[in-house]
């Protein structure tokens, strides 16, 4: 698949695409999960019958062990038959209205991921739009969000990673993440190269 919107921060290459994200090879894969860690629609879907039933079988006894996950952290299962070692089940916030603490909480899912990725040697990653589907948060700030947090991420703490792509699913919500990454692209590469 070719990567058709690429930003350099420091070492690392942040790549925007297009496509299934079941499909792309990485070593950890981000999956848009829920707190209960129970299966749904969307790219949870998708991970999961690609994957195969061993993802759940993990999520199974990580729920007997701690009930769950809460809203803007993430738990780490094998990948099953996915291109990749890892899946981190990231649970984005529902949308309500943007006032209660839902920037905080998808910040915090992607912080959450890149702290698990460093503690695994992960090299690439693959993030879908976290929230924005069934969750309904507003995609130019969710990907807002998401490129500031990488951004700052890799400027303070980038250790192996060296790929992150961005997968979008619908064209529209490329564009968005094309056009904001464009808007930000000045910004993103001076905080940092400092
Ligand atoms: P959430 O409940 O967090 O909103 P969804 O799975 O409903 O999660 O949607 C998150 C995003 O994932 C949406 O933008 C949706 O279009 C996208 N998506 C769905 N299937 C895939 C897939 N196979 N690969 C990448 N992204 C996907």
């Amino acid at each position: 698949m070719p990567s058709d919107f690429v930003i350099r921060l420091g070492l690392c290459e942040v790549q925007l695409l297009r496509g299934d994200i079941t499909k792309i090879a990485v070593d950890a894969i981000v999956n848009a999960a829920n707190s209960a860690l129970a299966g749904g629609g969307g790219v949870d879907g998708a991970i999961h019958r690609a994957g195969g039933p061993e993802i759940m079988q993990e999520l199974d006894s990580i729920r007997d062990r701690l009930g769950g996950c809460s809203t803007g952290s993430a738990v780490v299962t094998g990948a099953g038959r996915l291109p990749a070692k890892y899946v981190f089940h990231a649970v984005g916030p529902r949308y309500r209205d943007g006032k209660h603490g839902e920037s905080e909480q998808l910040a915090s899912c992607y912080t959450t991921c890149f702290n698990l990725a460093a503690e695994r040697d992960v090299k690439a990653i693959s993030f879908p739009s976290i929230s924005t589907g069934i969750y309904g948060y507003p995609i130019e700030e969710a990907a807002d969000i998401a490129l500031r947090v990488t951004a700052e991420w890799l400027r303070e703490k980038p250790g192996p990673l060296r790929v992150v792509k961005f997968v979008q699913f619908s064209e529209h919500d490329h564009e968005v993440y094309r056009r904001r990454a464009a808007e930000l692209r000045g910004g993103l590469a001076a905080q940092t190269h400092g």
